[in-house]
């Protein structure tokens, strides 16, 4: 675990944290909670910089338990990803997503809505969850919604070619394909001209600090600058202060995602919102 400087912990896992025992428990837990339905999804807004009204949802996902908390996403996520639950998850996920679709259409404030679900590099690997992709891109259409995905780096270094051919093929139907936490992964700015996607989001790594003249602002900065050069929409993550919100402003990025606009929100909530 090593940390990117100030209070923020980018590379902290709390999985590494558990012993082998807990995390045998927990694929255990995991896999009754998917037998019960027990997974469901929040949505948290996007907001256009311009617009600066809602364009978009992301879909995370929410493990609540019987006590009132939720089991973090940071927890379980990880662990379904080694033990390949996460393909089952995100099956389970994406049909919650489709079933709320509508609803989101109707909460989004700009002509066309898009939701946002994040898909782990192991769904590439076992192609179930490609044809249901299409199937709730099918589905969004009805809904004048748009479908994206959302894929780390890490996918293009396990597999090059095959994955970005799904990804293309994806696109090609008119599913989005963004990059997630781009910037605190492997990648080289470089590679990003090459690979097939049509929206790059910065980590809140990088805008936690936003002091002119730091190295860390510098980075950010150029970062923007060269996604917005490759024609690519930026979304800025992590958006918390009125100074960040100035500098995606300045920017001219595309979208904003942060608790200074929303928190991740159950849909029945984003509907009383709504109705504010
Ligand atoms: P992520 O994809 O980078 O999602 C954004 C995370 O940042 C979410 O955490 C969100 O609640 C949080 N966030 C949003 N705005 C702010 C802000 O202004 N400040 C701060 N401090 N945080 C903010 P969450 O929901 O805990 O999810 C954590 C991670 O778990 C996600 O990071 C994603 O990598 C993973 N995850 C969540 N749901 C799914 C899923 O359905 N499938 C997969 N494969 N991964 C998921
Ligand atoms: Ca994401
Ligand atoms: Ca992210
Ligand atoms: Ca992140």
């Amino acid at each position: 675990a090593k940390s990117s400087g100030g209070n923020n912990v980018t590379w902290f896992r709390k999985d590494m944290l558990l012993s082998y025992n807990e995390r045998l428990s927990m694929r255990t837990r995991i896999q009754q909670g998917m037998n019960s339905q027990e997974f469901s999804v929040h949505y948290q807004p996007i907001v256009g910089t311009q617009s600066n009204v809602i364009s978009g949802f992301e879909a995370l996902a929410r493990w609540p338990q019987e006590d009132g908390s939720f089991i973090p996403p940071g927890v379980f996520i990880p662990i379904a990803e080694q033990t390949g639950q996460i393909v089952e998850l995100t099956e389970q996920i994406l049909a919650r997503v489709s079933d709320d679709i509508p609803k989101l259409a109707q909460i989004g404030q700009e002509e066309k809505t898009y939701v946002s679900v994040n898909i782990s590099p192991l769904c590439f690997t076992r192609g179930i969850v490609m044809d249901l992709l299409k199937e709730v891109h099918a589905q969004a259409q009805e809904s004048n919604v748009v479908l994206q995905i959302e894929v780390t780096e890490s996918l293009f270094l396990d597999d090059k070619t095959s994955a970005k051919d799904t990804l293309e093929a994806l696109r090609a139907l008119g599913i989005q394909v963004a990059i997630d936490d781009f910037g605190i992964g492997y990648s080289s700015l470089s590679l990003l001209y090459k690979l097939p996607v049509d929206v790059i989001k910065i980590d809140r790594a990088f805008i936690s600090d936003l002091t002119p003249g730091t190295d860390a602002f510098k980075v950010a900065d150029a970062a923007i600058s060269l996604a917005l050069n490759l024609n690519k929409k930026v979304v800025v993550e992590g958006v918390e202060t009125e100074a960040q919100l100035a500098f995606c402003r300045e920017k001219q990025c595309h979208a904003m995602q942060g608790y200074y606009f929303y928190r991740p929100k159950a849909l029945a909530e984003l509907m009383n919102l709504q109705h504010r």
